[in-house]
């Protein structure tokens, strides 16, 4: 008898027989597995059956000794799903054969994700770095700030014009008038401009400006901004929530993706943890584990992960020693000043003194980061 005359017992409710192939096109098929525990009677396995079936998905029972699993075949399968079959008699696992993040996944898209905005690349072999103040506070500071980062290797401008903050009497945002001064530096250097936007209703206002949409790490779970950057036609940063896990971030990615808008750029800006000695825990870890779930570009923000300038510059190598394809650092003319996160902005010098640093870490790891000729300490 060859291997594929074994037959194995499908759908044991009626009795069914098939081949080893035919199981093996079952297994590679299947969804989700669940598995029953040791000697689960067949009427216990049938509502499991039951309830597959009024899902309108497919249930296929492989019942052997004692022993019981019940491959489910069909998509989508709602995210909800294991919980639900976890809990019925008689179910001792399920195991999610298909992501829940589809888009943001590997399995339907084996490329990585390459976002192209005029000449810039984002996801390429080159480390990309965006840098700037952390709110616009006027055309003198942002224009400044846009002439050196630009000189020194930044390929894309930052700055707030409206930020979330933590208390409502701090400095919130110049707005529209903030939007028209990063147009500004845009225009005189060429630099791209990425800056957030905190409200659906202000999507439309920001996209007429900025060439990446940011999404904070407030609100990184608003389900409906999310929904309407991916309405958009321009990249979305999307911050990590500030104690997401990094399934709950791909999800809140599938979000924007789902309504039409693939380019998405994930950005790691340090978690809440019980250590107060950063502002926030920066996961270096989060880089390669992202790489192995998603071809979504990774970004670092080490400076709301430090909190403190000092600390900024080993946070950001290590970032880019860790796999990230770019970094978002907070650069001010004039840090004692700044109206939002002076403490972690660096100042022109201390950041021409980082780039060739994030360079060579760059070049040691197999990327680049090109650094204009002049620039430098
Ligand atoms: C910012 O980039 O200035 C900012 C507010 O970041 P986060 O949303 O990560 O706190
Ligand atoms: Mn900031």
């Amino acid at each position: 008898m060859s291997i594929d005359e074994l037959t194995f017992r499908d759908t044991a409710i009626p009795w069914n027989p098939i081949s080893l192939s035919g199981l093996l096109d079952i297994i590679g098929a299947t969804n989700m597995i669940i598995i029953m525990k040791t000697g689960t009677e067949r009427d216990v396995i049938t509502p499991v059956i039951a309830r597959i079936e009024e899902l309108g998905l497919q249930a296929h029972p492989i019942i052997g000794e004692g022993q019981a699993i019940v491959g489910v075949v069909g998509l989508p399968l709602p995210p909800s799903l294991d919980e639900m079959f976890e809990v019925m008699p008689g179910v001792e696992r399920v195991v999610r054969v298909s992501k829940k993040y589809k888009l943001a996944g590997w399995d339907f898209h084996p490329q990585k994700t390459v976002i192209r905005i005029d000449d810039v690349e984002i996801g390429s072999d080159e480390v990309t770095v965006i840098a700037g103040p952390c709110s616009v506070e006027s055309e003198e500071q942002v224009m400044e700030s846009a002439r050196a980062v630009k000189a020194l290797g930044a390929k894309l401008l930052r700055g707030g014009a409206y930020k979330p903050r933590t208390s409502p009497y701090e400095f919130r945002g110049m707005g529209v008038k903030g939007l028209e001064i990063l147009a500004t530096a845009r225009e005189e250097t060429g630099l791209k401009i990425i800056t957030e936007v905190m409200t659906p209703s202000d999507v439309e206002v920001v996209g007429q400006y900025t060439d990446i949409f940011q999404i904070g790490a407030r609100n990184c779970q608003n389900y409906l901004l999310l929904e309407e950057v991916g309405k958009a036609n321009k990249p979305v940063m999307l911050k990590r929530g500030l104690s997401l896990l990094i399934e709950e971030w791909l999800l809140a990615a599938e979000y924007v993706m789902a309504q039409g808008n693939p380019n998405v750029i994930l950005c790691e800006r340090g978690i809440r943890t019980f250590e107060n000695a950063t502002r926030n825990t920066l996961d270096v870890s989060a880089v390669p584990v992202l790489q192995s779930m998603s071809h979504l570009p990774v970004f670092i923000d080490p400076s709301h992960a430090a909190g403190k300038r000092p600390l900024v510059g080993a946070l950001a190598l290590a970032g880019v020693a860790a796999g990230a394809d770019g970094l978002m650092i907070e650069v001010h003319p004039n840090p004692d000043l700044a109206m939002s996160d002076g403490a972690q902005s660096l100042d022109f010098d201390e950041f021409a003194a980082l780039m060739p640093k994030i360079s060579a870490v760059s070049q040691a790891v197999g990327r680049s980061l090109p650094i204009p000729a002049g620039a430098g300490v």
